[in-house]
């Protein structure tokens, strides 16, 4: 399918490291791997690659990638679900092998742009916003961005402390919980990400670029509501994960 796409199918990586979320969310999974043949490979942050376990397999899935382009490994952060391809993810261990197609998509961060940027994330929908945070902070780069990051409970942020660190870029992080309850004390906002919600913290948001990542209904309900807003349909850049 890759190879009808014109992409060279994929290359072998080894699986570096390995790292477990928090114990609360042990669910998250981070993967990094280096290419065998020792190339480095060129991306934008923002894009995508797909995994197979094996070279013939029909099976594969695709993952955004988290880590910057500077560096020598690729690092995806996987939620393992116990579906079809996270069951079998979840039996990889470290020095393990993996096939890793050419990273695409058009999900692009634009860093030089001087504009400002909103983000907007939903669970694991955080990860290429890493990658993108991950590359401004190696550059050394200032940007204006805000960070509407949903979770379900206030121990599913992914790296708090990493992201602690990019305030100093001009990162201001609005975190939302989904699923606690009132009774467990929480500083951020409470469910999901919302006009109203994106305009008590980002009055100007209509003069951002906003980049959303997330599942479809996360994606299309805010895409909707930025619209009735009066956003242009080009200043939304878009990641929707599933069907
Ligand atoms: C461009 C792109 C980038 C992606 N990047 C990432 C990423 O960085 N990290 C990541 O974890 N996933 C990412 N995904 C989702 C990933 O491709 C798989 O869909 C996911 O890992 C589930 O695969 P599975 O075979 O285990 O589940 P399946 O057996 O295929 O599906 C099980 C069901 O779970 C749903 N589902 C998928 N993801 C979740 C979730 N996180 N929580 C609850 N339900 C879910 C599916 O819609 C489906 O209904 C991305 C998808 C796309 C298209």
């Amino acid at each position: 399918m890759l190879g009808k796409m014109g992409l060279k199918p994929f290359s072998i990586y080894e699986i570096n490291e390995l790292t477990h979320g928090e114990p609360d969310s042990p669910r998250i999974v981070s993967f990094k791997m280096r290419p065998k043949d020792g190339q480095k490979v060129t991306f934008i942050p923002g894009m995508f690659s797909s995994l197979f376990l094996n070279p013939n397999d029909k099976l594969f899935r695709s993952y955004s990638i988290a880590s910057s382009p500077n560096e020598d490994y690729l690092e995806f952060m996987i939620e393992l679900i116990n579906g079809k391809f996270t069951s079998q993810l979840a039996k990889l261990k470290e020095g393990d092998e993996i096939y890793v197609s050419e990273p695409r998509g058009a999900f692009l961060f634009d860093s030089n742009g001087g504009g400002k940027d909103m983000f907007l994330a939903a669970g694991i929908g955080i990860a290429p916003f890493f990658s993108m945070l991950r590359y401004l902070k190696q550059m050394n780069q200032k940007k204006d961005i805000y960070l509407f990051y949903s979770i379900k409970h206030r121990d599913d942020i992914v790296n708090p402390l990493e992201l602690e660190t990019y305030k100093a870029l001009g990162l201001k992080v609005i975190y939302t919980v989904t699923r606690d309850p009132d009774s467990i004390p929480w500083n951020g906002e409470r469910g999901r990400i919302n006009i109203k919600m994106i305009q008590s913290h980002a009055p100007d948001f209509a003069h951002r670029t906003v980049y959303l990542c997330g599942g479809i209904k996360f994606v299309k309900d805010l895409v909707e509501e930025l619209k009735a807003e009066g956003m242009k349909d080009e200043e939304i850049k878009r990641d929707i994960w599933g069907e």
